[in-house]
């Protein structure tokens, strides 16, 4: 008897370990499953914000252009990256200076679908704000003087005197190269001068006829651009390196010869252009200015010479 009820009490104690067993075998499926979906959630969340984010900047980019193809560009990308979209909205602002994107999408669940969960809706909202900038790293150590810049027709720009005077249907703007003190004037020109400048902030003039570049810069420059297909003034891709970004500056006194005062930001493409030594070293730089956005600071209601900072906010 005493053997039997042993033998019993061990039996049940076997049986409640496999319950035990199998109860936490169902807990840890259910739970991985939960986790899996929490995290497919999750990075879906993340990529269809960084999508929007993305998609939402180019058309920023856009929109200093035009706001017809602004709105068909951002579409035509919505439909191309963003799979199962359910919702879009875009909206643009009187002024052309902000584009809100909405985009809602539906994602259904890996594993809680088969025990009834149905689809979840997942959305992301941001809004691009263009405005003008007001510092930016890496520009041309060339200047332009403060005029009405026409933008996308061929352009000259150069430094020599002499070019100024032989004005024919190509208009020549005058360039001042900046003295960029304890930086090579070369490695500025090719790779953008390395110290911050801002808009009030004062640049001197290179004194002397002597610049410290190579007959080969500007095809140095050029040549930086590896894009395929080669960019274009209306085909290019952001961030290429022939798309160079001048101070547009006023003398600050016309006897002082150097000074000159920052008064707002330009991009212009270059297409090509040459160096030559001599007395006077000269740069030219054929090509176009562009209506061009980048990241930067920026400032509402300043003077507009085309270059636009682009700030998200969520
Ligand atoms: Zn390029």
């Amino acid at each position: 008897m005493k053997k039997r009820s042993i033998l019993n009490k061990l039996k049940e104690s076997k049986g409640s370990t496999s319950l035990v067993f199998v109860c936490s075998v169902v807990l840890i499926v259910i739970l991985s499953a939960l986790v899996t979906d929490i995290g497919y959630v999750a990075y879906e969340r993340y990529s269809l914000s960084r999508n929007v984010d993305s998609i939402v900047m180019s058309g920023a980019q856009t929109l200093a252009d035009s706001r017809e193809e602004c709105i068909v560009s951002i579409k035509r990308k919505v439909s191309g990256r963003i799979k199962g979209v359910s919702e879009m909205d875009i909206r643009i602002s009187e002024n052309n200076r902000e584009i809100t994107l909405l985009v809602k999408k539906n994602i259904g669940y890996i594993f809680l679908r088969y025990v009834g969960f149905k689809d979840k809706q997942i959305e992301s909202r941001v809004t691009a704000k263009l405005s003008n900038v007001t510092s930016y790293t890496g520009i041309s150590p060339v200047a332009v003087e403060s005029a009405e810049l026409s933008f996308g027709d061929k352009c000259k720009l150069t430094n020599s005197d002499i070019e100024k005077s032989k004005e024919n249907d190509e208009p020549v703007l005058k360039i001042i190269p900046i003295d960029t003190q304890d930086e090579s004037f070369k490695t500025s020109f090719i790779y953008g001068y390395r110290k911050k400048v801002h808009l009030g902030m004062n640049l001197n003039a290179v004194s002397g006829g002597s610049l410290n570049i190579d007959e080969n810069s500007v095809d140095e420059l050029i040549y930086k651009c590896r894009h395929e297909p080669l960019c274009s003034y209306d085909n290019y891709t952001l961030g290429c390196p022939r798309i160079i970004i001048l101070p547009v500056v006023e003398k600050e006194d016309s006897s002082l010869d150097g000074a000159m005062k920052v008064v707002g930001f330009t991009a212009f493409f270059v297409e090509r252009g040459n160096v030559v030594k001599g007395l006077k070293d000269t740069i030219t730089l054929e090509g176009r200015f562009i209506r061009y956005t980048v990241k930067a600071s920026t400032s509402d209601g300043m003077p507009d010479f085309g270059l636009l900072g682009v700030k998200l906010v969520h």
